[in-house]
């Protein structure tokens, strides 16, 4: 048989990969290192023996686009829900992006904003970020301007950074998409963790959309849950794009049930922002860089070592994280996800041993 060929975009990419190997603690994937609160389960498995098994799951999703957008005092016209927001942002690209369009990034930034992009056809044109890896708005500009790209990314807390653009970054780049008629997307998958959030510069026309997930802050990474907030004539063009039936009854259900659980979710926030800073202080006394991070990670450069040595010495001690030595810009980082009090003192111990 003759093989049938992958578009010939498709045949020359590296695909996506983040390896699951079996260690005793992982910090590799920015997950929540604490489940859901107690009674969650027990709430979401009730709710599930109610499901009509044998019929489609509500279609617009309403109750759980209610819910989520009462938390932003928005309405659910102005919330889009899909599996993950890699699953959201896929669609906005399919909807205003594609073949004969463009979209923007501004690297070092989260993989899948271009890899999405090309995947679904999308020209990609990329900024590069200032040494701290801070927005240059003078290179966001030229970009916006040169190309007038149909939807920019930016994404703040920026990941695998950790940092958070300012607002006044955030605006100018938003003015920049306005005059040149393009969608600014702002991922804020890491929201919760910072201070600021585009949501507040949402407006039904102003060309911004918002996404975020339930998988880091949520502690729900299990269930595939993204959300999208924006003017509802985006909303309803991303409708028209998604799969009937995507979101199927037990992910609608467990989205509902967590939003019965906001304090729980506030709390967890705030003692992860706590022991971020923990991490962050031993990391200090280590001979390594360390970045200052809004998000539930935290990016170093060990010095005198490359970055694999070190990873591989920590995979050694049963301690898994992110490996970002051969991406661009990136030579010899590592990405830390904060972890349990327990699971950093076990990276820290490691760390050492492997630097000393
Ligand atoms: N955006 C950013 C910045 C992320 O880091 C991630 C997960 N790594 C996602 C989106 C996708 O998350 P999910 O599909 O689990 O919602």
């Amino acid at each position: 048989m003759s093989r049938p060929a992958p578009r010939e975009s498709i045949a020359l990419m590296a695909g996506y990969h983040s390896p699951q190997i079996d260690v005793d603690v992982r910090l590799n994937t920015n997950e929540s290192p604490e489940p859901p609160p107690p009674g969650f389960t027990e709430a979401v498995a009730d709710r599930i023996a109610t499901i009509d098994w044998h019929r489609y799951p509500q279609r617009a999703a309403t109750e759980l686009r209610t819910r989520i957008g009462a938390v932003y005092g928005l309405g659910p016209e102005q919330v889009f829900v899909a599996n993950g927001s890699n699953e959201v942002l896929q669609t906005l690209l399919l909807t205003f992006a594609g073949p004969g369009r463009s979209a923007a990034v501004f690297e070092p930034t989260y993989a899948l904003h271009s890899h999405l992009s090309r995947i679904t056809g999308t020209t990609v044109h990329e900024g590069e970020r200032d040494e701290d890896f801070a927005l240059d708005l003078d290179v966001v500009e030229r970009v916006i301007t040169e190309h007038r790209p149909d939807v920019v990314f930016l994404c703040s807390p920026n990941n695998p950074t950790g940092v958070v653009d300012p607002v006044s970054s955030i605006r100018r780049v938003l003015d920049l998409v306005e005059a040149n008629g393009g969608l600014l997307c702002v991922d804020e998958a890491y929201g919760q963790f910072s201070e600021f959030s585009a949501v507040s510069l949402l407006g039904d026309d102003v060309p911004l959309v918002v996404s975020r997930t339930y998988s880091k802050t949520w502690a729900m990474a299990a269930v595939r849950l993204g959300y999208l907030l924006g003017p509802s004539w985006i909303i309803d063009e991303l409708e028209k794009v998604v799969l009937p039936y995507h979101l199927d009854a037990m992910t609608q259900i467990a989205g509902e049930v967590a939003l019965d659980h906001l304090d729980a979710m506030h709390a967890r926030v705030a003692r992860l922002v706590e022991e971020r800073g923990r991490l962050v202080a031993g990391l200090a006394d280590l001979p390594l860089e360390v970045w200052p991070s809004g998000a539930n990670f935290v990016l170093i450069r060990p010095h005198h070592r490359s970055g694999q040595d070190v990873w591989q010495g920590l995979v050694d001690r049963s301690v898994l994280v992110r490996n970002c030595s051969s991406w661009p810009r990136l030579d010899g980082c590592l990405r830390i996800t904060v972890g349990t009090p327990d699971e950093d003192d076990r990276l820290l111990a490691a760390l050492t041993e492997v630097l000393a």
